[in-house]
């Protein structure tokens, strides 16, 4: 058995000033870092207890109009917070798409963007190869069942996918990741903070060493009226998604002004599709619209052996949710 030692920080100094030793993780919830080191899939030496710190907490306004929501928010306090279900019903939804409400009232935002992903092959230290987990060995699931992996950005050294459903929603809104660190604050767009895995898939974010995310700033709400977060999995609930979609529109009566289409399960990052939100600028509601456009998210697919699936599933997944998020269905 490892030997972990424990240290509750009770303000962000504190926590940098931990952070900077080797070996030393935040925890948040606990509810995805706990699981991983059950498993020795992660080995902390330290682990940082994060969850006393005010300053990492609540739900405040911005100036021009946007949201922060802090790092240490609970996903079913954030998913339910009348600002965020009024002003970002996108993002709502998503929160209470992902996991169960027992889970929802353990995790907080900032380990939610953190959480890893559900290959199973980097769950299970019985398989060796697992350049995520053991950078260098191989990846065991290119040669093992490949259901649920990506088929979109993935390298010859990784096929994982990213599992949070909050994100999908984020990146669909522009959301900034704030966070602070030994070299001081930095905001980072959401498209820039997680990662494809190319060849260094041990890293899922551009989140540094020693850097402590603080919170998740939305920029003023446009699309309030028209969203829909659309997850389709094999049970209806307490599953991760086989691919979901953030569907976000501004419309002009029956025209799509500006759309924002985002996807989760297709690869190791949450996708834009900005392919498909530029052939819906200026278009109506029409389904062959809608599949032309859905065609576009998809062209550049490379689904592994079991998985060609998800490339008719998510095409269907964005006209559905389009046409939800446009009243139409
Ligand atoms: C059975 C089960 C089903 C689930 N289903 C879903 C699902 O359907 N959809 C979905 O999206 N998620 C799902 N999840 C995952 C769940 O959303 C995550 O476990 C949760 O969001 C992680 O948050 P946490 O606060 O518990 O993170 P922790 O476990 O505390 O931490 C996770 C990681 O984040 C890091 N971290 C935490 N806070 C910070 C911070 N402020 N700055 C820097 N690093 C930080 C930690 O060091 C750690 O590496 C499921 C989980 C379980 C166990």
């Amino acid at each position: 058995m490892d030997a972990i030692s424990y240290q509750r920080a009770p303000d962000i100094g504190a926590a940098l000033a931990a952070a900077s030793q080797p070996g030393t993780m935040f925890i948040g919830g606990g509810t995805n870092l706990l699981d991983l080191m059950k498993g020795g899939v992660m080995r902390p030496v330290t682990l940082v207890d994060i969850t006393h710190i005010d300053a990492l907490n609540g739900i405040t306004a911005l100036p021009d109009g946007g949201l922060r929501i802090g790092a240490l928010v609970r996903n079913s306090d954030a998913a339910n917070h009348a600002w965020v279900r009024e002003r970002y019903p996108l993002l709502s939804q998503a929160f209470l798409a992902g996991a169960s409400a027992q889970l929802r009232n353990m995790a907080t935002v900032g380990g939610n963007l953190m959480q890893r992903t559900r290959c199973y092959y980097f769950y299970d230290t019985g398989f060796p190869q697992c350049n995520k987990r053991n950078p260098g060995s191989g990846c065991a699931a290119l040669q093992g069942n490949t259901r649920i992996h990506a088929i979109l950005g993935a390298s010859a050294q990784c096929i994982a996918t990213n599992p949070s459903d909050m994100s999908v929603a984020l990146a669909a809104l522009d959301a900034v990741v704030r966070v602070t660190g030994p070299q001081g604050d930095r905001a980072i767009p959401f498209a820039e903070f997680h990662r494809l895995p190319g060849d260094r898939p041990e890293l899922d974010t551009t989140l540094k060493q020693g850097e402590l995310i603080t919170s998740v700033d939305l920029p003023p709400p446009m699309f309030a009226d028209h969203a829909k977060y659309l997850k389709v999995r094999d049970r209806a609930s307490y599953a991760f998604a086989l691919v979901s979609v953030a569907a976000a529109l501004q419309m002009d009566g029956r025209t799509i002004k500006q759309a924002r289409i985002a996807l989760g399960g297709v690869a190791h990052k949450p996708w834009r599709a900005t392919a498909t939100e530029q052939a819906l600028t200026g278009q109506s509601l029409d389904t062959n619209t809608l599949q032309h456009a859905a065609a576009l998210a998809v062209r550049d697919a490379k689904p592994q052996r079991d998985n060609a699936f998800k490339v008719q599933l998510a095409q269907r997944a964005i006209v559905r949710a389009i046409q939800q998020a446009g009243g139409v269905a």
